[in-house]
């Protein structure tokens, strides 16, 4: 590279930290050393439990290569601050393993402008990471969060009875990748919707947070409504019944009610949550959504019979889970 790998990360990456730090949280604490070390040092407050989870986006796979950097950059992070909504836990720092074909300062300026805006945006400062050269641009985010001990939301806890909720509404995300190598003045306005879904998506923080305690089990949708509902029944033991004319369907007059349903179950990169709570709970969960201002949906129920049913007019019929794989 002709900028040096030193001389790159001072320049773009050494103090991408937030000025609302969560160093000053005492209740949660933060990152003690940041980047310049052989490691970070995080401080965590006692009574925290430390939450991890690390996403790697290829170009090409993940993105088109020549997307916008900035974008990139954002939902890099967003996807990971996402994992942390559903888990309950609150950002704390994050990592940036960047490998590069060439050290490309225009790409480099605008993807470290789109990084620090997000970082500030949720209070969550860059603590380290690694940058190497190699043929395919990878960006792999690691974040890290904090909850209570005992308090994190995990897919396991779902039982029979439950009710099946999600946040938000799906598909926008799914049908954006139809969209993705326009030219933009060839968009049209719902198009342009979708686009923003897909590369801006919110990650429910405050939602996460204020499950806590509250909901039985939780999920983000990361691959699809019912593949990601299907790991909570999984790790929970137990089945479900999807009312398909509940779901919180986007349908644009550019699609068939089929089409918006299918995006909406099988459909990817919605980052909304999907979460079980006992019956009794849900005037809890329509008050503090309804302060959040999140819109939550109740789609079905939790049984004890395994596997995902949907529940239509004509009965109940089994659904086949068909969300992304990547192998
Ligand atoms: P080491 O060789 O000890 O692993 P490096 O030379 O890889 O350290 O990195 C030097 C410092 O810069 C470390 O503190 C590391 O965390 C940080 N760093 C490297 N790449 C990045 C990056 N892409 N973003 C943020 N910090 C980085
Ligand atoms: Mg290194």
């Amino acid at each position: 590279m002709a900028l040096g790998e030193f001389e790159l990360i001072g320049r773009y990456f050494a103090d991408i930290v937030p000025t609302r730090s969560v160093a000053h949280d005492t209740a949660r604490q933060g990152i003690a050393l940041g980047v310049g070390d052989d490691c970070a040092l995080l401080q965590l407050a006692s009574g925290q439990q430390l939450a991890v989870s690390a996403d790697t986006l290829v170009a090409g796979v993940h993105f088109p290569a020549e997307a916008d950097p900035a974008l990139v950059a954002r939902r890099a992070l967003r996807v990971n601050l996402s994992d942390l909504a559903a888990m309950g836990a609150e950002p704390l720092a994050f990592t940036l393993a960047l490998t590069l074909p060439a050290a490309d300062e225009a790409w480099l300026a605008a993807f470290a402008a789109g990084l620090r805006a997000d970082a500030e945006h949720f209070g969550i400062g860059l603590a380290g990471g690694d940058t190497t050269r190699g043929n395919q641009l990878v960006i792999t985010i690691q974040v890290m969060g904090t909850v209570p001990i005992g308090q994190a939301l995990t897919r396991a806890g779902a039982r029979p009875g439950d009710r099946v909720l999600v946040s938000g509404r799906l598909g926008d995300a799914a049908a954006a990748l139809a969209a993705l190598g326009k030219p933009g003045p060839d968009l049209s306005v719902c198009e342009r919707r979708r686009l923003h879904r897909y590369w801006l998506p919110e990650p429910r923080l405050s939602l996460g947070v204020a499950l806590r305690g509250v909901a039985s089990a939780a999920i983000d949708i990361s691959d699809g409504l019912a593949a990601d509902l299907g790991h909570i029944l999984a790790r929970s033991k137990v089945g479900a019944e999807l009312e398909p004319s509940r779901l919180p369907v986007i349908r644009d007059d550019d699609c068939s009610a089929g089409q918006a349903l299918d995006r909406a179950l099988h459909g990817g990169d919605d980052y909304e949550l999907c979460f079980t709570v006992t019956p009794g709970r849900l005037t809890a969960v329509s008050a503090l959504t309804r302060q959040l201002a999140i819109p939550v949906t109740d789609i079905g129920v939790v049984t004890a019979e395994a596997g995902l049913r949907v529940r239509t007019s004509d009965g109940v019929g089994p659904l086949a889970a068909r969300g992304f794989c990547h192998f």
